[in-house]
């Protein structure tokens, strides 16, 4: 342990250190009080300068273990995990994140867990675990509702549209920012308000890049269009917000957005200008976990035929994220740095690259198991910590991972199992499948007039609307956003239109008045029966009869009776 910590100095602060956090440090003698202020100063200071909140944070676990606070420790090194990711030191972070995990089960801490796994998911998106990471924030998400902590909660919600976005999903990451929107809107307290929302900005900002990239993949110009001109709004509503709230690595990561959208919609001089800008502001801020920042001046120098200078952006972000041990971020840069190879004749490197690229691969493999395995292990330990028998968390975390967790029917995958077993044959008193689709008519107004938490619950409700209408023996999932299917084994033809009759009959019946005042509800469903072998026949018949009664005018049942 290191000596006792010494007054804390302003000079040694970065301007801007809010002085009333300041003041607390220096009004608290010692023990859990100052260990928590030195926590609330090191997250105040970490957008100001990285160095000074790790120092912070440091003295702030010290203070936590000398006055024998678990709960000031834990926050200190959540807080440290986050700047140690910011700063490029993975290993440090993971360090950090551990002990926190580990002090937090030992202590009971339980509300503190949404924080620890929040930051256990940065860790997880640096080592490139991304459904690892999208795992944790859900289950961050949950800790924080259920404990009513509205930061944590933004945080999770924020958090998950980055990783949906990291993985090319721009519609989960704009549904995740549309749940975030209503969240901020809730909110009274306006410093609150203010950090969510610019979160909200950068990260819409981000999903429409990523829309307007798939786009260009696509060959469809317009929608390209249309999407960096939606893009640019958000970055100017966050320009506005910027100014009222200056918050440095947001201006950052919008200055790479800004980049990444003019570069999209060919305006490649404004593309140059933003990412210059970026790169400066990068340098002074000396943050090394968004990789965006980095790449996007190679990427408008490569756009404006600029190959030597691009090479050597991208070779430069590449020592980056190998000296971070980042195995898929390497692996992605090396096929860029593999095409501009390429591009200009020089194949002996681009094969090299590839090369490199290949075996990029499968490290990345190999750490996301490992990663893998690392949390399945502690995950384990607070099964012990828990009290509840390993078999019983073995068996919830198979009934979970068959589940939707919004509804709590089967989601895709359990489906899937459910069909095999039931496509192998027929059972006692059944010889036939009927197959279903039943979709919910006009749901984006409900999300578009009430909200997308109250399109949440009406999705919950149906689903226990059918589960209600079905017998034991029938599969019943969620497909997509609000489609349902359902599987049943039947004796005659004729009980599948029954059947899809009742579950439309369930939904238009039930008294939507205290979940959607002032309007019903209603779905269309398409359904098929087949033998048991010919179960996909079935499925893909439904599916086709479902638009059909869609086109006939919804709230009705294809092929009639
Ligand atoms: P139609 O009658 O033709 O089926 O119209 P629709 O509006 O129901 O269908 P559309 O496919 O145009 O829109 C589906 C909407 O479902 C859009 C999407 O925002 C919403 N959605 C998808 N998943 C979720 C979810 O998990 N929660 C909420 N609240 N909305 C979702
Ligand atoms: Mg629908
Ligand atoms: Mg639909």
């Amino acid at each position: 342990m290191s000596a006792p910590c010494a007054p804390q100095s302003p000079q040694a602060l970065p301007p801007g250190t809010p002085a009333p956090l300041l003041a607390r440090v220096q009004a608290a003698p010692g023990g859990e009080a100052r260990a928590l202020a030195l926590v609330d100063l090191a997250r105040a200071v970490r957008d100001l300068s990285l160095d000074a909140a790790l120092d912070l944070g440091e003295r702030a676990l010290d203070e936590a273990l000398r006055a024998d606070s678990p709960r000031a420790a834990v926050l200190a090194l959540v807080g440290l995990g986050f700047v140690s990711a910011s700063l490029g030191q993975p290993t440090r972070a993971l360090d950090a994140v551990t002990r926190a995990q580990a002090l937090m089960q030992d202590h009971g801490l339980h509300d503190l867990r949404s924080a620890v796994v929040n930051v256990r998911a940065l860790t997880r998106v640096i080592s490139g675990n991304l459904p690892g990471a999208d795992q944790d924030l859900r289950s961050a998400l949950a800790l924080a509702r259920e404990n009513g902590c509205p930061l944590d909660h933004g945080h999770a919600l924020g958090n998950l549209a980055w990783v949906a976005n990291l993985r090319g999903d721009a519609k989960g990451a704009l549904h995740h920012l549309n749940l975030l929107e209503e969240h901020v809107h809730d909110q009274s307290d306006e410093p609150l308000r203010a950090s969510l929302t610019l979160s909200l900005h950068e990260n819409r900002a981000h999903a429409y890049v990523v829309l307007a990239r798939e786009a260009g993949r696509l060959g469809r110009p317009e929608a390209v269009q249309q999407a960096t001109q939606q893009g640019l709004m958000v970055l100017r509503a966050a320009g506005a917000a910027l100014q009222a709230t200056p918050h440095p690595t947001t201006a950052l990561l919008c200055g790479a957005h800004r980049a990444a959208l003019r570069l999209l919609c060919g305006d490649l001089d404004g593309a140059l200008q933003a990412a210059h800008e970026t790169q400066a502001l990068n340098t002074e801020l000396q943050q090394r976990l968004y990789l965006e920042p980095l790449l996007c001046l190679p990427e408008v120098l490569a756009a404006r035929g600029e190959t030597a200078r691009a090479l050597a952006g991208y070779t430069e972000a590449l020592d980056e994220v190998r000296a971070q041990g980042r195995h898929r971020d390497t692996q992605r840069i090396l096929r860029r740095l593999s095409e501009l190879h390429e591009a200009r004749g020089d194949l002996e490197a681009a094969l090299q690259a590839t090369r490199a690229a290949l075996a990029e691969a499968q490290a990345a493999q190999d750490q996301i198991s490992e990663d893998a395995q690392r949390h399945l292990n502690v995950e384990l330990r607070q099964a012990q910590a828990d009290a509840s028998s390993w078999q019983d968390r073995l068996r919830c975390a198979e009934v979970e991972a068959r589940q939707d967790p919004l509804t709590g029917v089967l989601n895709r995958r359990g489906l899937e199992e459910g069909l095999r077993a039931l496509q192998d044959g027929g059972g006692p008193g059944w010889s036939l499948l009927a197959a279903l689709f039943v979709d919910i008519d006009h749901f984006k107004s409900v999300n578009d007039r009430f909200s997308h938490a109250h399109g949440d619950r009406v999705l919950q409700a149906v689903a226990g609307l059918l589960s209600g209408t079905v017998r034991a023996g029938t599969l019943l999932g969620r497909y997509g956003g609000e489609e349902f299917v359902l599987v049943a084994p039947i004796r005659a033809p004729g009980q599948a239109h029954d059947l899809a009759e009742r579950c439309r009959r369930a939904i238009e019946a039930h008294d939507w008045s205290g979940l959607l005042p002032g309007v019903g509800l209603s779905a269309s469903v398409g359904y098929a029966v087949e033998r048991p072998g010919r179960l996909s026949l079935a499925l893909q018949a439904a599916d086709d009869h479902l638009y059909r009664a869609k086109a006939a005018g919804r709230n009705r049942v294809h092929p009639p009776a």
